[in-house]
């Protein structure tokens, strides 16, 4: 790194060598030991955070924004590197009590993948800029067409900026499907999307940023295990064309976000035909959105008779279960996979996958418009539809994970979730009865439990919309304050929560959502052994919550 005396080259000392010397390569890797150790030694396997002091008072930001300036000289490198190994104090760290939603860890694998990536710095923008990028891209996407069922000669995909980005291009080939004109005219106003109360928000986002507008984004209600409801689909596209509206979109969530509710894309697809041809209509375009659940695919192919990983009989059944909702993923025009979810790779590698990569060129710019790229590529590379223009080579990352994994080490990882989360399924119901599973039809990942405050079992009501919009705002009170118990001590066990678990019907005929604290097994240092000491934790805190509500009573009973 430069010294105090700038001699002439010493701006090259901020980069990797250009020949490869020793001299420089050792010093790059002593810089990576300083970060890599310095990570370790804050590392505390008792609790959720690294060690180390941040005092995050009401002013911090601000105070941030004031003292925040560019040095005006160099910094050494190893004093920087002190200050990065500062931002990572008392941060979160995926221990064995990191249990909070769907944030993993980011695989050895998949952390090289984007080293071997840096140390090149391709632009996938194009393929002569970035090679590698694109034929590992070509690569992946390819094994993850075959895994999914889609034919790989046929298919096409990218990698993009999220589950959200798919959503969201999603839509756009659905529009350019039923109105080509509109990436020149704009789009149709008489244009609607349908997804399930439970699906995520991104479509509510793409509807805004493609000028729709969120208003003819319909939702579908879902059943009590958090599917598409697709009775309530066939009602709800029905609706729309008789008002003169068009159906062209629909997200198939296929592994909420919450409950890992799984949609029946087969069901949906024959839906969808049928009512398009009663009225003469194209065929919406249908995007499961497999960002988080897809990766049970990897599932599609195993031989749950044989048995070959000798999984235990009910993570077996579990997992078929799973398979068994998830087998028609390949019916659907468009899916994802969020490597940076269940692909165990580091944020951002989603990979967004097409069924006919000829639906690509509906969106595609013309070669007048991309007057930097395409000319002398080596072949069909070209990436004018992507809503990007530079573009990371995160598929390396993906490419690394899918070898280094391989079908078996996926198929082992996702079992022990499922298995670590059966078993908290089973400590719950024994030993603290007083929570009741939620989500109970979706074996999974998660864990959602709510409490009642009078100590009955009231879900069954709630699903049957025999509870007044008052009782259950007091039950969803209730569980707020076991959310704030729990988030209290977030950095002893870290849980999640949710406000917005199934949206269920009032006595009164209004409607309203069910919260939900969850527990998300995502941490591979989390194993079947941790669950009684969790569990126990979790009673003793659900405890002090009814405690506190009885108290509460007696104030005001006396
Ligand atoms: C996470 C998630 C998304 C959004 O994905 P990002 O990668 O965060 O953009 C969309 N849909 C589902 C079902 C998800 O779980």
């Amino acid at each position: 790194m430069p010294d105090d005396d700038y001699s002439k080259n010493s701006v090259q000392t901020f980069f990797p060598s250009e020949n490869g010397n020793k001299e420089e390569r050792q010093r790059f890797l002593q810089l990576i030991e300083q970060l890599v150790a310095g990570v370790d030694r804050l590392k505390n396997p008792e609790g959720v955070n690294l060690l180390g002091e941040k005092q995050r008072s009401d002013t911090f930001y601000k105070d941030l924004i004031q003292t925040s300036t560019i040095p005006d000289d160099s910094m050494k490198q190893e004093e920087v590197n002190e200050r990065l190994l500062n931002l990572l104090h008392n941060h979160p760290y995926h221990s064995k009590y990191f249990l909070t939603n769907i944030l993993p860890m980011a695989s050895v694998p998949g952390i090289l993948g984007m080293i071997a990536a840096f140390l090149v710095n391709g632009n996938n923008l194009w393929d002569v800029y970035g090679p590698a990028g694109a034929e590992a891209e070509v690569r992946v996407i390819s094994m993850m067409s075959k895994l999914v069922g889609y034919d790989a000669a046929q298919s096409g995909g990218y990698t993009t900026w999220g589950g959200q980005g798919a959503i969201f291009t999603g839509l756009r080939l659905a529009i350019a499907k039923f109105a080509p004109d509109a990436p020149r005219k704009g789009v149709p106003g008489h244009f609607y999307t349908f997804c399930s109360e439970s699906a995520h928000y991104s479509l509510f986002k793409s509807m805004e940023a493609t000028g729709l507008g969120s208003d003819r984004l319909i939702k579908v209600r879902t059943t009590p295990d958090s599917a598409m409801d697709v009775e309530d689909l066939r009602r709800k596209m029905e609706q729309v064309i008789a008002n003169g509206g068009v159906p062209i979109y629909i997200v198939a969530t296929t592994g909420t976000t919450d409950a890992m509710g799984i949609d029946d894309v087969e069901q949906i697809l024959y839906t969808a035909s049928e009512i398009a041809a009663k009225h003469g209509l194209q065929r919406p375009h249908i995007h499961a959105d497999s960002a988080l659940g897809g990766f049970f695919a990897f599932f599609r192919e195993y031989d749950f008779t044989a048995n070959p990983l000798e999984f235990k009989p009910h993570v077996l059944d579990a997992l078929q279960r799973i398979q068994g909702k998830m087998k028609h993923l390949s019916l659907a025009d468009s899916l994802c996979f969020d490597f940076q979810k269940l692909g165990q790779t580091p944020y951002l590698t989603s990979l967004f996958l097409v069924k006919h990569a000829d639906d690509l060129r509906l969106i595609d710019l013309a070669e007048e418009e991309t007057p930097y790229v395409g000319h002398r590529g080596y072949g069909e590379y070209h990436t004018g539809y992507t809503l990007e223009c530079s573009r990371m080579a995160s598929s390396i990352s993906i490419y690394s994970a899918l070898l280094a994994f391989g079908v078996k080490g996926y198929q082992c990882l996702l079992a022990q979730f499922v298995e670590v989360n059966l078993a908290f399924r089973e400590a719950l119901r024994r030993d603290v009865p007083q929570a009741v599973i939620v989500n109970d039809d979706n074996p999974g990942i998660v864990t959602l439990f709510r409490i009642y405050p009078d100590g009955q079992n009231g879900f069954q009501a709630e699903l049957s919309g025999a509870c007044s919009l008052a009782d259950i705002e007091r039950t969803n009170r209730f569980n707020e304050q076991l959310f704030e118990v729990l988030g209290n001590q977030r950095d002893r066990i870290f849980f999640g929560d949710t406000k917005k678990h199934l949206v269920v019907q009032t006595r009164e005929g209004s409607s309203s959502t069910l919260y939900a604290s969850k527990i998300f097994v995502i941490s591979p240092y989390t194993e079947v052994a941790h669950v009684q000491e969790i569990v126990q934790y979790l009673k003793q805190n659900i405890d002090k919550v009814f405690q506190l509500h009885a108290d509460n009573l007696h104030t005001i009973g006396r």
